[in-house]
């Protein structure tokens, strides 16, 4: 990803609240995590210190039921959203008090473009000869969350996400028709202001001195761009695991001035298994043996998430003892090499249930005849 491409994480999962989530929840939500990573619980941990920074950001717009609305509504925030922070080309203040979006298109001196300035890097904005600047698209990011069937195995899932798309009525440039002479200066670029008795010229604020201008487009009041609501079906590759990234390349915001779009990124979070424990792209899990499989050794069957294996046990095996299954874990997101399934042993008791198995267990003792405690009595009387 090129650096200085604005992303955000998604502030629900940041905060680890369901999107419905109610203010009180939020703010309780925020101050669990806020506990957990503040920089003087966790001194000199640059990544607690980043997540930190991230739940403040995230807990400083849901916070905001204004902001919250407009986060809701776009799936990221700018800060360029604030009071006073959208001033038009010409100056011309913003009231931001009931702010809705579809107020703009009637609005005058500002548009879309200026709101999202920060995403439209150095827009020189203004219905000028020029078209929107070439920018790049920004990226998005979205959380989904699989099960770990999904995750070993891959998924194609169906995600409603919202984004800036290319608009339709002017292909993207902003502008219908060619460029005109403009208006206001009658294409000399300046104009005459008087003041008192004094006269001078002054570079034309409509066409920002170049004299020509185009048409805006009114769908986009020249952006290029509109934010629409898409549903993607998404490809979840094999192997994925907690905290994964998924790029899906150019399904980001479009571009403006002919740029290309951004990507969608698809951060995934999986869920946990009751038998298998995954650790990067390993799996371990505990299989009991009984006393005699361990004593005598036995060839016994253990699932793994490929199906069941055989698994040796030798003669004389501890409980306790780890066994590789070389390839038998996930597979891996990055390589074709899969990773390895880790086998531990438990040897459980023998249920005592009738008179003959207690006589044949007090048989094998006498037999054996030996001390379990031998080493630890002289090891003690050192
Ligand atoms: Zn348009
Ligand atoms: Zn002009």
């Amino acid at each position: 990803m090129p650096t200085g491409t604005k992303t955000q994480v998604d502030y629900y999962h940041l905060l680890g609240v369901k999107r419905g989530a109610s203010a009180g929840e939020i703010r309780k939500a925020y101050r669990r995590r806020a506990r957990k990573y503040h920089p003087d619980v966790n001194p000199g941990d640059k990544a607690a210190e980043e997540k930190f920074k991230q739940i403040q950001e995230a807990y400083g717009v849901l916070n905001d039921p204004k902001k919250r609305k407009l986060y809701d509504q776009y799936g990221f925030y700018s800060e360029q959203f604030r009071p006073g922070a959208g001033a038009g080309a010409g100056g011309v203040g913003f009231d931001f008090g009931g702010f809705d979006f579809s107020d703009l298109s009637g609005g005058r001196g500002t548009s879309f473009r200026d709101i999202f300035s920060d995403f439209f890097s150095r827009f020189t904005g203004g219905p000028s000869e020029r078209g929107p600047e070439r920018t790049r698209g920004t990226d998005l990011e979205y959380v989904v969350d699989i099960g770990f069937w999904d995750s070993i195995r891959g998924a194609v899932r169906k995600l409603a996400i919202s984004r800036l798309d290319a608009c339709t009525a002017c292909r993207g440039t902003g502008a219908v028709g060619g460029p005109t002479t403009c208006s206001a200066c009658n294409g000399r670029g300046t104009v005459m202001q008087q003041s008192g008795r004094m006269r001078f010229n002054m570079s034309c604020t409509r066409c920002h001195g170049s004299g020509r201008t185009r048409t805006l487009c009114r769908h986009c009041r020249g952006d290029g761009v509109l934010p629409r609501a898409d549903t993607l079906d998404i490809r979840i590759p094999a192997g994925v695991s907690n905290g994964s990234r998924v790029r899906v390349a150019g399904k980001g915001n479009a571009g403006t001035g002919g740029g290309p779009p951004g990507d969608l990124y698809i951060i995934t979070r999986v869920r946990g298994h009751e038998f298998f424990d995954r650790r990067g792209d390993d799996i371990y899990t505990v299989v009991p043996i009984t006393v005699s499989e361990a004593a005598l050794g036995a060839k016994i069957e253990v699932p793994t998430i490929h199906g069941r294996t055989l698994l040796k046990v030798p003669a004389g095996t501890p409980s306790g003892r780890r066994f590789r299954l070389r390839e038998k874990g996930a597979p891996s997101v990055r390589s074709q090499r899969r990773g390895d399934h880790y086998v531990e042993v438990r040897i459980v008791l023998p249920k005592v249930l009738d008179q003959r198995q207690r006589e044949m267990l007090k048989d094998f003792s006498r037999l054996t005849r030996e001390d379990p405690r031998a080493e630890i009595y002289s090891a003690a009387a050192r």
